[in-house]
């Protein structure tokens, strides 16, 4: 019996020792992380991707202690954090109207903006040289800029760099439909828009008296032109070589037209306004293409047009 109770003894230690070892076995195999030996220093978080209008980014911050400790961070979808492209006129703006661009989010293409271009009226030729400066290449799509220009002064001939002149020269490659319509100069002086390739229309105020000498000399882009019944003398030359002239308007008031004035073959119309009475010898032969001169000498005001191929103007 008392062997018994020994032989029980032993095996109730060999189980309890059984059973430390398993659970010592247990704690050997998922050992505990070591103690923090530092508390952590954290740098500035860092955006290592940035929020989009349609993605969330991220951002990172690193232990200054030690370098492999870090928290990375989710940074919330940035409804305003668009990936624009260039703005796109929808509306081209006028002297009339305002105009409208949009442009598009590269990242989704239902987010767009609009903004108004406000309308081109400029109170001074550098304003609008500063403008014109900055505006691109229309000579691929012959879209010129409608421009309104009301100033009281025009600036000199060609040799001034501040005249308006000046201004459509040295962007001669742009395409510029001009409205003068609001200015108070009264005279466009000699050699004023010489060579203007950028001057596409033209509207001269009713407050312009003389058109100078090679005035539009060689403005080989503008197409039409009406001279206002204010002004009383045009300059010799001073619509010569313009290439593509095709239609004139000559207004009542003009008693002078100077030689060569009208000179190359591409007008095909020219109309001399009701009232118009401009005496044989106000007018050298060489001012007006073809038989125009002895037409008009006869038919006065009216519209003239020129037969196809040929040089015979005849009032309609
Ligand atoms: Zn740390
Ligand atoms: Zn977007």
């Amino acid at each position: 019996m008392k062997n018994l109770f020994k032989l029980f003894g032993i095996i109730t230690l060999v189980a309890v020792i059984g059973f430390s070892f398993a659970a010592c076995g247990d704690d050997n195999s998922a050992p505990p992380p070591p103690p923090p030996t530092h508390v952590h220093q954290w740098g500035d978080w860092v955006v290592t991707k940035a929020a989009t209008c349609t993605e969330n980014g991220e951002e990172t911050r690193t232990c200054t202690i030690d370098a492999t400790h870090k928290e990375t961070e989710e940074i919330p979808k940035d409804t305003t954090a668009h990936d624009w492209g260039s703005w796109i006129q929808n509306i081209p703006a006028t002297y009339t109207v305002d105009g409208q661009e949009t442009r598009t989010c590269n990242l989704n293409a239902l987010h767009k903006e609009t903004r108004i271009v406000p309308q081109l009226i400029f109170t001074s030729i550098s304003d609008f040289a500063t403008w014109l400066a900055e505006q691109s290449d229309t000579t691929a799509t012959a879209i010129p800029y409608y421009v309104k220009l009301n100033v009281s002064d025009l600036g000199g001939n060609s040799g001034d760099t501040g005249s308006a002149g000046n201004v459509l020269r040295t962007n001669n490659t742009k395409k510029v439909s001009l409205d003068l319509s609001g200015s108070t100069f009264t005279n466009i002086v000699n050699s004023a828009f010489n060579h203007c390739d950028s001057l596409r229309t033209i509207k001269i105020p009713d407050s312009v008296t003389s058109i100078g000498n090679s005035a539009f000399l060689g403005c080989t882009s503008l197409a039409s032109v009406t001279i206002p019944d204010s002004v009383t003398s045009i300059g010799d030359s001073a619509f010569a070589d313009c290439g593509s002239l095709t239609s004139v308007t000559i207004g009542s008031g003009v008693t002078s037209i100077g030689s060569y004035a009208f000179y190359g073959p591409s007008l095909t119309s020219v109309t001399f306004a009701t009232g118009s009475n401009i005496a044989d010898n106000n007018i050298p032969s060489s001012a007006l293409p073809g038989n125009l001169k002895t037409a008009y000498s006869t038919g006065k005001a009216g519209t003239y047009t020129r037969t196809t191929g040929g040089d015979t103007w005849t009032k309609q």
